[in-house]
């Protein structure tokens, strides 16, 4: 159904439609790799905690490196393999964030992290997945330096792809952690919140992480119970995003509210309630009378309100 509402053309989503191969089967050629490694062509991204270094052009940043002019930013912490793009080979590189910090007072450089470069489009946009990528298995490496099953020192294995424990034999694997998001719908309604985190005026959906032993659409009905005291009852899956602070995985989703009534988990949002369905494509468009607005096209929850206000989510 035609959305009644002038929104424009859809914007695009954030750090997905990664242009990389990431040639899992060549990890494990430590020759080549190191050949890829040294190569003139291979572009590295440079990731100190949660800042990404990038080259000044103006106002925007170019993101990839050659080998020693990253090497030269600081000393290396970690190097990861992300795969080939343009059949060229592109690695993450970890410096440390003191390093990265210092390096924001070089003219040359444009030092800031990565929310704020998804936001302002401060690089261009092909890049944000691969700096995901680099991001989140980098930091998963930075805070997995032991085995987790005998506590001894663990080696980076597979391209970064692994870490394995020379005195039991344990492999360890890159984590993501699956996170849910979701939009509860009542008819020309839908559930907003509010975090105690967000600036004045904004609203997105609710979310939270999956729990060991659950399902996505139990994690829904779940997290809309806890949060919001709002029975749900069927749960769509809508589509989902890379969410590299620190590493999970947003899954978008509908949800059929069964109820109205909301019963607000106060240590959790300081705001819970029923926006029509008018009043929430203004505040996307932000074009909302009292200044309310809903998260930047970069993020899921964007999209998944917008597809509300454009008659896409399910009637159930
Ligand atoms: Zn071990």
């Amino acid at each position: 159904m035609p959305s009644r509402f002038d929104l424009g053309p859809k914007p695009r989503l954030g750090y997905v439609d990664s242009l990389i191969d990431r040639a899992a089967a060549f990890r494990a050629d430590k020759g080549a790799m190191e050949r890829h490694a040294d190569d003139p062509k291979s572009g590295y991204y440079v990731v100190g905690g949660e800042l990404i270094v990038t080259r000044r052009h103006g106002e925007h940043g170019e993101p990839l490196f050659a080998r020693a002019d990253a090497e030269a930013l600081g000393e290396p912490h970690e190097r990861v393999f992300l795969g080939f793009c343009g059949g060229l080979a592109q690695f993450g590189l970890a410096i440390a964030a003191d390093v990265a910090e210092a390096l924001k007072a070089r003219d040359d450089l444009l030092v800031t992290d990565l929310r704020s470069i998804a936001v302002q489009g401060l690089v261009d946009s092909v890049h944000l997945a691969p700096l995901a990528e680099a991001k989140a298995l980098l930091l998963w490496h930075a805070r997995h330096r032991f085995c987790s099953v005998c506590g001894s020192a663990s080696r980076v294995a597979d391209g970064g792809w692994r870490r394995d424990c020379p005195a039991c034999g344990a492999q360890h694997f890159p984590r993501t952690d699956p996170c849910v998001i979701m939009l509860a719908v009542k008819g020309e309604r839908c559930l907003l919140g509010r975090s105690p985190r967000f600036g004045a005026g904004m609203w997105s959906c609710l979310a939270g992480f999956v729990e060991p032993g659950e399902s996505v659409e139990d994690a829904v009905r779940r997290e809309t119970m806890e949060e919001a005291g709002v029975v749900c009852g069927q749960v769509a899956y809508f589509r989902s995003q890379p969410w590299p602070f620190p590493m999970s995985l947003m899954i978008g989703c509908h949800a059929e509210a069964l109820t109205d009534s909301i019963t607000m988990d106060e240590s959790e949002l300081d705001g819970a309630r029923w926006f029509e369905r008018g009043e929430v494509a203004a505040m996307l468009a932000r074009r909302h009378p009292d200044g309310l607005y809903t998260p930047p096209p970069s993020a899921i929850a964007h999209h998944i309100i917008r597809a509300f206000v454009d008659g896409e989510a399910p009637g159930f």
